[in-house]
């Protein structure tokens, strides 16, 4: 079987892309390791259109009940990660190979690309050993955990802020490192965080080094990055906060990626340099990275793919 379309993920971008071709009536295959997308973890989501207020496992559930009642038009695979897309050669037009962990490969005309992004990494000895065990990627999610700890937050941005805050209520003590002279972040959080009892300061142009511990996390070096000057804190919580990296690997000897490993899309079309594979949301290039905006990049890259199948057909 040649499906019309393949979407990759289960966020904001692939399941708006999933409503919209299956009431299309293409013949599509949803792949996802699972429903939500990166705010899943979130307690505030308060700028999603038509709620004043939910929480991002709300939110999630809001997105699999709304593309699991299109079942009749859509075939959805759930914990499963798609690990390549390539194209066949001599075809009258391009076919898309989809291979799967579960050793599963499916074929189609287009491909709808909604992968976004994951938590990037300090690439640290000891961040890997103690992830979980005083390593943490989520405030929001961890911060209870944490109560009477000492810990350091990396990253100047608003996501470190928030995470910082986020913190103040459990923590013993908050620093915050960011490897430049300044803050990313808008200046009303800076403030609110300056304002909690806790907070012991920013270490700017300075980064961590390595993380250690036992069995759990006990201490931190850092480098001053412009005097080269090196110290030590009696950390028990290490707080990554330095954004995302595009999950864009399986598309990227296929398509245009930029510097930072965003797929390239015309904003018109959310088309790709290669005809057939659309892209919407965190994994593109758009400047915004956003829920609202990834949903409506995945509408826009489903109805091209529409377009695009009836060109197909009309040429055929
Ligand atoms: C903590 C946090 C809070 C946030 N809060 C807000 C907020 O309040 N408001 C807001 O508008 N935005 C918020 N954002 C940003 C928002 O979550 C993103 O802009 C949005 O989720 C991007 O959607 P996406 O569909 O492009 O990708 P993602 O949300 O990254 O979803 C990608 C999907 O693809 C799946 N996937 C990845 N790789 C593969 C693969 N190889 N095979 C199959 N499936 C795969 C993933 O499992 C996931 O389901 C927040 C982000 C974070 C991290």
């Amino acid at each position: 079987m040649i499906y019309d379309t393949i979407i990759i993920g289960g966020g904001p971008a692939s399941c708006a892309a999933a409503v919209y071709v299956a009431r299309k009536k293409m013949s599509t295959r949803l792949i996802t390791v699972d429903f939500g997308g990166q705010s899943i973890n979130s307690n505030d989501i308060d700028n999603w259109l038509g709620e004043v207020h939910l929480t991002g496992a709300e939110l999630a559930e809001k997105f699999e009940t709304h593309v699991k009642a299109q079942e009749d038009n859509l075939e959805i695979q759930e914990s499963t990660k798609v690990t390549d897309v390539s194209k066949e050669d001599g075809e009258a037009y391009p076919i898309f190979t989809v291979k799967t962990d579960k050793e599963e490969t499916y074929r189609a005309k287009t491909v709808i690309v909604g992968a976004g992004a994951e938590r990037r990494r300090l690439g640290i000895p000891g961040e890997d050993e103690y992830d979980g065990r005083g390593v943490s990627f989520c405030a929001t999610c961890d911060a209870p955990v944490f109560k009477d700890k000492d810990v350091v937050v990396v990253g100047g941005g608003n996501a470190g802020l928030e995470a910082a805050i986020d913190l103040a209520p459990y923590a013993s003590s908050i620093r915050l490192v960011e490897r430049t002279d300044s803050l990313n972040g808008d200046p009303a959080t800076a403030d609110q965080l300056r304002e909690k009892e806790n907070f012991e300061g920013f270490m700017f142009n300075a980064t961590l080094t390595e993380i250690r511990g036992e069995t759990m996390v006990s201490g931190v070096s850092y480098e001053n990055l412009e005097t080269g000057e090196t110290g030590d804190l009696d950390v028990q919580g290490v707080f990554v906060e330095i954004g995302s990296v595009p999950n864009s690997g399986i598309v990227e000897d296929l398509v245009e990626i930029n510097e930072l490993n965003e797929v390239v899309i015309n904003h018109k079309y959310a088309s790709t340099s290669q005809p057939g594979i659309y892209a919407a949301g965190d994994i593109t290039d758009d400047r915004f990275k956003q829920n609202n905006i990834s949903a409506g990049d995945g509408v826009r890259a489903a109805l091209s793919a529409y377009h695009y199948i009836q060109d197909l057909e009309k040429k055929s």
